[in-house]
């Protein structure tokens, strides 16, 4: 029996690999806009996360979200994503 391949992403967060099914994509548009990709078919550059905050706060503070995608990540975009994941912006 031929064993089926799930394609596996890493966590920008934990960076942990899981299957991209698992995760939640991040992407920067040509328009240099960075956006939660729910569809995981927006062209530009993405990244991948885990659909909880301590993966975005890791990816965050460490850096890698910016690293990853090339792209400065601003306070509004900050919120737009946590908002897009179903946190409250509030909380830090
Ligand atoms: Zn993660």
């Amino acid at each position: 029996m031929k064993q089926r391949k799930v394609p596996l992403r890493m966590c920008v967060g934990c960076q942990e690999m899981k299957p991209k099914k698992e995760l939640i994509r991040i992407v920067r548009t040509p328009e240099s806009e960075v956006i939660l990709d729910s569809s995981g078919k927006k062209s530009g550059r993405g990244v991948y996360i885990c659909p909880q905050k301590e993966c975005l706060q890791k990816a965050i503070k460490s850096n890698r979200l910016e690293k990853n995608l090339q792209h400065p990540i601003s306070e509004e975009v900050m919120n737009r994503l946590k908002i897009g994941l179903g946190y409250d912006t509030n909380e830090k």
